[in-house]
């Protein structure tokens, strides 16, 4: 079977295409700039000569219109008819309380997504934008929706609620979500592989640092907490995300500096994190790189992330008392040697015994980076959420013909 991995955004649209046989990818590409008369689609199929092209693509419709024609475009395809495609996966970033698991797209299903704009307005109405565009370029194909929340439905009701009005929770469902669901579960059952221990008694910390990071305690192979909360904005510093502060600053800003709520997110969302006390960059690398150069603000801004993570860690160590794996994934996690051992070095306490050599290695694999004997292990897992959308999709649709 055939699956195609779609992950919309407002003006970008990444996709992968599986052959599920065998598990390998087709081919994969994106589009960037939706809604422009430049907008930039670049098409990667696996054994053919990649596909770049600047054109205008105002909408998601014609987005899905020409990845539709790349993957069975005589040169550059790796299909002869769109008809191979069965299924479509979706990933959907806020799943709320109404989804624990991966479901099949439904007039139902629909309303529930667009009933969720309120708690991610950024997010799911380009889902569904996604969505209403596989429709119509792929009719009647089954579309499957993979929700990023869905891994932290476990979450017990103590770590869910927020000590607020209990009507906050009851009119406005605010609690703790938590996010990067998919790759949080991903890389916490590859660890647990290296495990001689049952899943069951297996406790795991995992943490997805790219642009936006979560940590996540995983007690028995089920999300136990996370440190996203009802957004991505809360737990740790990111690229351009605040993370944790104290809540009491926001309305002093906003009378301070005469903002309103919108733009007031937006500080917290795009203008802060490593970006603001660097002074410009958000890119990990380019941080380490100022450190080095000896730039005050690089150094401060590598400090702050690297002990918020640390003490993340420490929290769920705490939370689970104890642990047995702790495991670094997405861009700076898998990239990062330099972070890891910052961190790692001062987890001595607690039985890491990090190996700097190993640490090292880059091997796109996942590999061990502690010495013989380390009481905990840490393992280096790169992420594959579309991965884990195709395996769902595969399992539903071959449910939904039975
Ligand atoms: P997203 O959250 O957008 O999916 P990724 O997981 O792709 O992000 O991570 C992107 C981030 O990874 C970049 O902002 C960059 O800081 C970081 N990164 C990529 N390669 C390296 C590297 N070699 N060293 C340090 N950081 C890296």
């Amino acid at each position: 079977m055939k699956i195609l991995v779609v992950n919309a955004g407002s003006s970008s649209l990444k996709y992968q295409l599986y052959d599920m046989n065998d598990e390998s990818v087709l081919a994969k590409g994106r589009v960037e700039r939706i809604g422009m008369d430049t907008a930039i689609l670049v098409h990667e199929p696996t054994d053919k000569p990649e596909l770049k092209e600047v054109s205008e693509i105002l909408d998601h419709n014609v987005a899905i219109k020409k990845v539709v024609d790349c993957l069975v475009h005589p040169e550059h395809g790796v299909i002869s008819s769109i008809s191979e495609v069965e299924a479509v996966g979706h990933r959907v970033v806020q799943g709320g309380d109404l989804y624990s698991e991966s479901v099949l797209v439904t007039p139902e299903v629909k309303a529930g997504i667009t009933s969720l704009f309120d708690l991610a307005p950024l997010h799911n109405p380009a889902h569904m934008m996604g969505i209403s565009a596989c429709e119509i370029n792929m009719p009647g194909v089954p579309q499957v929706v993979v929700f990023d929340t869905a891994f932290h439905a476990t979450m017990p009701e103590k770590v869910f609620m927020y000590p607020l009005p209990l009507r906050l929770y009851k009119k406005h469902k605010v609690r703790r979500y938590g996010f990067h669901g998919t790759s949080h579960f991903y890389v916490s059952h590859v660890a647990a592989q290296f495990l001689d221990k049952p899943l069951e008694d297996t406790k795991i910390i995992t943490a997805h640092i790219g642009n936006g990071g979560s940590v996540t305690a995983v007690m028995g192979g089920k999300s136990f907490d996370t440190s996203m909360g009802m957004t991505p904005l809360e737990g740790l510093m990111m690229g351009t995300r605040s993370g944790d502060i104290d809540p009491a600053i926001i309305p002093f800003v906003m009378g301070k500096e005469g903002i309103g709520p919108m733009e007031a997110n937006f500080m917290l969302n795009k203008h802060s994190g490593l970006q603001a006390i660097s002074g410009g960059s958000s890119d990990m690398r380019e941080i380490v790189e100022g450190m080095e150069k000896g730039d005050k603000g690089c150094k401060l801004a590598y400090e702050m992330y690297e002990y918020r993570i640390r003490k993340q860690i420490g929290a769920y160590v705490a939370a689970m008392n104890g642990v047995d794996a702790i495991v670094f994934t997405a861009g700076v996690g898998e990239n990062s040697a330099v972070l890891r051992l910052s961190i790692l070095e001062q987890l001595s306490w607690m039985g890491v015994d990090v190996d700097p050599e190993l640490n090292k290695i880059r091997s796109g694999e996942p590999r061990l980076i502690t010495k013989e004997g380390s009481r905990v292990k840490v393992l280096v897992i790169p992420t594959n959420e579309e991965l884990v959308i195709a395996r769902d999709t595969h399992e539903i649709v071959k449910k939904s013909h039975k």
